[in-house]
């Protein structure tokens, strides 16, 4: 069972085709004709989400996986995509699921109070929207999220940001957190590798920052020779520090082949290491290298004296020195995001969960 739901994002041309609004990419689409995302598609003349209720699969994931750093550290969340993407990225990392045709990858269907009761069975402290972009998704993720936060479960969307202007405030307000791709620091990137634009993933991250109350990080996946140069890094660092600010946090990601770009190497620890230098130089505090051990990379520390007060070694914290009202327990300075007197106990584990109407 899976329901297929109208869509609130469209709008019809003067030549009969209808264009789907919810993201950038505006597909304009005659009867029976999919976009490019593939699951929502033109039926009955109207525009339609045809994935509502199903997923590829539920799994316990550390919060430090989707990668929020700042956001319950140590607690487990909840992860699940659906299918297909609304980009087309070379490099993607879950092309398993963003590829995926509904029906040759989905799972039988789960509604939102069944995910919201999982959560809080299951002891996780959020939901995420992840693996795959929830954007396209977007009214079974905003059904989900509600139930999750009638039953106190909060909500993580981890996306490319690659959202339209009018589908985004319902969207953001559904989620307490997000991790945003910053994929690169160039539009010829966004177009070369991924069918995109740069111009609308900056903005929707200074709607986020600015005129909502979702909490922020990003990422960037460092790929050799593609978006790593120095020039590159320094000046996607000053548009984060110039237009988002200094407390937004920022991981540095190492890509491994895969997909469409299985010819270039593996990023190495001393790329990421690079980048996180270059973006501390630019003010930005907190810092993060992920996909590899590295410690003091992905460690945070206090801005006022320097304590380390959250330390990881990839998804395990091995320092808290953080009192309860998430400030440094050394000299009481705040340290930005949503933490408690201590942090969560799940570890780096990965543990799948069945979640399957009868
Ligand atoms: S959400 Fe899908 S159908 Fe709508 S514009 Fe984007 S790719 Fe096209």
């Amino acid at each position: 069972m899976g329901a297929v739901v109208p869509s609130r994002y469209w709008h019809r041309l003067d030549d009969g085709r209808l264009q789907c609004d919810l993201c950038p990419r505006e597909c304009k689409l005659h009867e029976d004709q999919r976009g490019l995302c593939y699951v929502r598609a033109r039926v009955k003349d109207e525009i339609v989400l045809t994935t509502y209720g199903r997923s590829s699969g539920f799994c316990l994931d550390p919060i430090e996986k989707k990668p929020l750093n700042h956001f319950l550290p140590g607690t487990a969340v909840l992860s699940f995509g659906t299918a297909g993407c609304n980009l087309t990225c070379k490099f993607c990392q879950n092309w398993d699921i963003s590829k995926a045709r509904e029906d040759d990858r989905l799972q039988s269907y789960a509604s939102p109070e069944m995910i919201a009761r999982a959560a809080v069975e299951s002891g996780a402290r959020s939901v995420a929207f992840t693996y795959n972009d929830p954007v396209i998704f977007l009214e079974y993720a905003v059904d989900v999220a509600a139930a999750c936060r009638e039953a106190g479960i909060r909500t993580v969307a981890v996306t490319a940001g690659y959202i339209g202007k009018g589908a985004r405030p319902e969207f953001f307000a559904a989620m307490d957190a997000a991790n945003i791709d910053l994929k690169a620091f160039t539009d010829q990137f966004y177009r070369k590798l991924c069918t995109g634009s740069l111009d609308a993933v900056l903005d929707t991250l200074r709607y986020v920052k600015h005129e909502t109350g979702t909490w922020l990080e990003i990422t960037t996946l460092l790929i050799p020779g593609e978006n790593d140069s120095s020039q590159e890094v320094e000046a996607l660092s000053e548009w984060v520090m110039r237009d988002l600010g200094a407390d937004v946090p920022l991981h540095f990601t190492a890509f491994h082949p895969d997909w469409k770009m299985r010819d270039k190497p593996p990023a190495p620890p001393a790329t990421l290491t690079r980048a996180r230098e270059i973006a501390r130089a630019t003010g930005l505090r907190y810092v993060y290298t992920g996909n590899v051990h590295d410690e003091a990379g992905q460690s945070t520390y206090c801005v006022s004296c320097g304590e380390r007060l959250i330390g990881r070694d990839w998804y395990t914290i091995t320092a808290w020195r953080l009192d309860a009202h998430g400030c440094c327990r050394s000299c009481g300075a705040p340290c930005p995001g949503l933490f408690e007197a201590a942090p969560g106990g799940w570890g780096a584990r990965r543990a799948p969960v069945l979640i399957a109407a009868a």
